[in-house]
């Protein structure tokens, strides 16, 4: 996406949102914007930003929701009817020369979000967007076309995130990323936390509504709440997205239509999923493929940018078995009893056999250069120490919970020869370097495939002192820090993968400061990270 480079990028939308960043918190968007509405004295109804998701070679996605009171308690966004949205895309940053526009519909079904998607537009290149509505106007976002399928691409870059819990810190990490302009931001999951902290913990903000969120109301009200915080309104505003979701979007270590507590029924349980799903739906830039019906969702996916990166996105929450050895009266992950047969049982499965089928039949047919595949969490297998008793094992919850499909996967991975497959993911709060091998009990076994694994933007980490315990038994595991939080940094060329694992300073700052932790390198043909 060189053409990109060369336009010049985000100037006026980033200088207005970056401003807000610095001039305080929930109140910056409400200042900042000089709209018509704001002017009449009637309350800016784009007080969630602009998003952008899902490119394509001809178009992509363009969001957002009105909401002039974002965080009425009815989750309605203080509106009621039918209200018309206009949207117009343009070649340049300063919306002059405006190539496409029309006019979307909110209305109370989806809380009045707008999901455009646009078409008719010329590949591997930037487009800026804004809405009208309601007499305001929104700000400027900044799109990317893909270039065209099997087209020569040079150079992508993208970043990807997960874990941003609001209580525990501020969204610098969310800035910094922005401030990267990259060309694209993959979320891999915990966007935000179903729970809230009790009032003894120690936070730095709290959540708008206190406890455990269980529905729509509940759901809508905490990703509006999300979605006012400047730094990651920035981040939407500067470059399209990808999106999967873990747990949290929903509820902690939760399996298919299985609550973690064991006395909620799976039809109970399905009703919270669907107000969970629906709520995700109407927060994000998803295509109408993505619609909701009932508590089933699709957004696995699959994404091409040229000749040099295809991505696969994965669902890891919504098709799995049961976790195994569950130990009652809850199904939340713990470590594993070897004895536990149940976790290595092959009729088991994490993705469903639907999208295992998906995701093998798509390294079969892959003719990209690198073949990332984007989801929720650490894939490999580490054996680890129970924190209570010292035994070591295996973690239920995870790709640890279910080795059959990482086994599949892998060697679906090297009977395909797919080429430079690279793993991402989240959850665990802490930044990983593995090899992912064919078989993880022979140490000389081949390295299939690389993974990186980034750290929460702000959720607390894992004991570090436990888990280093623990690397001598998992030497295909190159790096581990769990005592930072930040995200991602990817640059793909023909010849290489670099990777950076960005580090902020102090969460409770709003305004941290960013450093490299570590750099990574992969060569092409080469599976496995070496240190830059
Ligand atoms: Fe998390
Ligand atoms: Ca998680």
């Amino acid at each position: 996406m060189d053409e990109a480079k060369s336009a010049g990028g985000l100037t006026l939308p980033r200088r207005r949102l970056l401003l807000g960043a610095g001039a305080g918190l929930v109140a910056a968007p409400f200042v900042l914007r000089s709209s018509l509405a704001f002017a009449l004295g009637k309350a800016d109804p784009f007080t969630l930003g602009v998003a952008s998701g899902d490119p394509a070679p001809d178009g992509f996605v363009l969001w957002t929701r009105l909401a002039p009171d974002p965080l009425a308690p009815d989750g309605s966004g203080g509106l009621a009817g039918a209200i018309p949205v206009d949207w117009e895309i343009a070649e340049d940053e300063a919306m002059a020369r405006v190539v496409s526009r029309g006019t979307a519909q909110a209305d109370d079904r989806f809380a009045h979000s707008v999901h455009v998607e646009a078409g008719g537009l010329k590949p591997g290149r930037p487009y800026w967007y804004r809405f009208t509505a309601l007499g305001a106007r929104s700000p400027v976002g900044r799109a990317m076309t893909a270039p065209a399928p099997g087209a020569p691409l040079d150079r992508l870059r993208f970043c990807f995130a997960s874990c941003s819990n609001w209580e525990v810190g501020y969204f610098s990490a969310y800035r910094h990323m922005a401030e990267e302009q990259p060309d694209l931001v993959l979320f891999l999951g915990d966007y935000i936390y179903e729970y809230s902290h009790g009032a003894g913990q120690d936070v730095v903000r709290r959540h708008d509504r206190p406890g455990e969120i269980k529905d729509l109301a509940g759901y809508r009200n905490r990703y509006a709440l999300h979605r006012t915080d400047p730094d990651l309104q920035a981040l939407h505003a500067a470059a399209p997205c990808l999106m999967t979701w873990d747990d949290h979007e929903v509820q902690n270590d939760y399996a298919n239509r299985w609550s973690e507590d064991m006395d909620v029924p799976p039809a109970d349980f399905l009703v919270r999923r669907a107000a969970a799903y629906r709520a995700f739906y109407e927060h994000m830039p998803l295509r109408r493929r993505s619609l909701p019906n009932g508590p089933d969702m699709r957004v696995y996916d699959r994404l091409r940018f040229g000749d040099l990166v295809e991505f696969s996105l994965l669902d890891g929450r919504q098709y799995r078995t049961i976790q195994p050895c569950a130990a009652p009266h809850s199904r939340k992950g713990h470590v594993a009893d070897p004895a536990c047969a149940e976790r290595t049982d092959p009729s088991r499965t994490m993705l469903g056999f639907e999208q295992e089928r998906w995701l093998h039949d798509g390294f079969k047919a892959s003719t990209a250069r690198w073949n990332v595949i984007a989801q929720d969490l650490l894939i490999t297998s580490y054996a680890q120490k129970d924190p209570k008793t010292g035994m070591v094992g295996h973690w239920t919850d995870g790709w640890d919970g279910y080795p059959a499909t990482r086994t599949r996967m892998l060697n679906a991975v090297a009977e395909s020869k797919v080429s430079n497959p690279v793993f991402l993911g989240g959850d665990i709060h802490s930044f990983w370097t593995t090899d992912l091998k064919a078989d993880f009990d022979q140490q000389d076994s081949a390295t299939v495939a690389t993974e990186f694994v980034g750290t929460s933007i702000t959720s607390d980490g894992p004991s570090y002192d436990l888990f280093v315990q623990t690397l001598p038994l998992n030497p295909h595991v190159k790096f581990f820090d769990s005592r930072q939080r930040g995200y991602v940094g990817v640059e793909v060329t023909p010849g290489r993968m670099e990777t950076r694992f960005q580090a902020i300073s102090d969460r409770r700052d709003p305004h941290a400061t960013v450093s490299t932790l570590k750099r990574w390198v992969v060569e092409t043909g080469k599976p496995g990270a070496v240190p830059a």
